[in-house]
């Protein structure tokens, strides 16, 4: 094992017996993740993937899509047209929070379902599949492999998911989308159902890491002013409402999703990413959290200390 690759597997059996919190369970399709799974996986300058634990384990992205989605809304449409439709100011509040500024109805920020909606509501294209087919082929090629949508937990999540329906019903109140409801928020539910593992999401941070460019691949997938945007709003607002204490402890741009994902980006060294289903009450994985967090502390990665 090279010396990175045992630093993780150290971190990996520290945090192992850590085993507050619980699954999701307001998506039923999600309740049934077996709570034990652990992964950890980290991505470098030459795109060599280091991961430990169960890193072939598939679980559905969820809201690490969103920055992902924010960036195809800002290469398609630029960046003063998707903060006509949306904030980059922290919110403060949980992921689904009915979080929209009083006169205009904009969301708080993209990384919140109201925004996320809204920023998938950019995406062009005809109809739900034609729009979700843009959107798989923009984070697949951020990880670098063909991602596909888990039908089981999409129908689930629609079946379930009238809170995110009243959030985007909230928006075209507001004419913050402009096309059909059903539209907008179907799209985002099949972005939030597609499959990824733990090493999927370390290449996707750590094409954002490299500006843009996927280390694996060597393609360019965005723009660097692309990459440095959704960077920048990852900072403040990717973990909700434990974005501040997140930034304050661990210092790195990130995301969370609610199957357990994490990501976090280390610009110009590192992609990493960690998985494990239980939550804490900020809908953040307990012990990706812990794993990252760690990580950071050991390889000296906080971005605000003197390097
Ligand atoms: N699909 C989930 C939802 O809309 C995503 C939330 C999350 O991962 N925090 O509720």
């Amino acid at each position: 094992m090279d010396p990175i690759t045992e630093l993780l597997a150290e971190v990996l059996e520290e945090i192992r017996p850590r085993d507050a919190g619980a699954p999701a369970d307001y998506i039923p399709e999600l309740a049934s993740a077996d709570p034990d799974l652990l992964a950890f996986s980290v991505v470098g300058p030459r795109g060599r993937v280091r991961s430990v634990g169960d890193d072939h384990a598939e679980f559905t992205i969820q809201s690490i899509s969103k920055p992902f989605v924010l960036a195809l809304a800002l290469a398609e449409k630029g960046r003063d047209a998707v903060l006509g439709r949306v904030g980059a100011e922290p919110s403060g509040e949980p992921f689904n929070a009915i979080s929209l500024e009083p006169v205009t109805g904009r969301p708080a920020n993209p990384m919140i379902n109201a925004g996320a909606i809204a920023t998938s509501a950019l995406i062009p294209g005809d109809d739900v599949d034609d729009r979700t087919a843009r959107i798989v082929d923009m984070l697949s090629a951020f990880a670098g492999r063909s991602l596909w949508v888990d039908e089981a937990v999409y129908a689930s999540e629609s079946l379930t998911g009238e809170r995110n329906r009243a959030l985007a019903h909230l928006l075209k109140s507001h004419a913050v989308i402009d096309g059909p409801v059903d539209v907008a928020v179907e799209t985002y539910f099949r972005q939030c159902s597609l499959l990824v593992t733990v090493r999927d999401l370390a290449v996707m941070a750590a094409t954002l890491a490299f500006g843009g460019v996927n280390p694996v691949t060597g393609r360019r997938v965005v723009d660097e002013r692309v990459a440095r945007d959704v960077l920048s709003i990852m900072s403040s607002c990717g973990m909700y409402d434990y974005s501040g204490e997140w930034l304050l402890r661990v210092g790195l741009p990130a995301k969370s999703g609610v199957s357990g994902g994490l990501m976090a980006v280390a610009p110009s060294q590192f992609g990493v990413a960690a998985f494990s289903p239980r939550l804490d009450t900020h809908g953040n994985s307990v012990r990706a959290v812990a794993l990252v967090e760690e990580a950071s502390e050991r390889f000296g990665m906080h971005l605000l200390e003197p390097h």
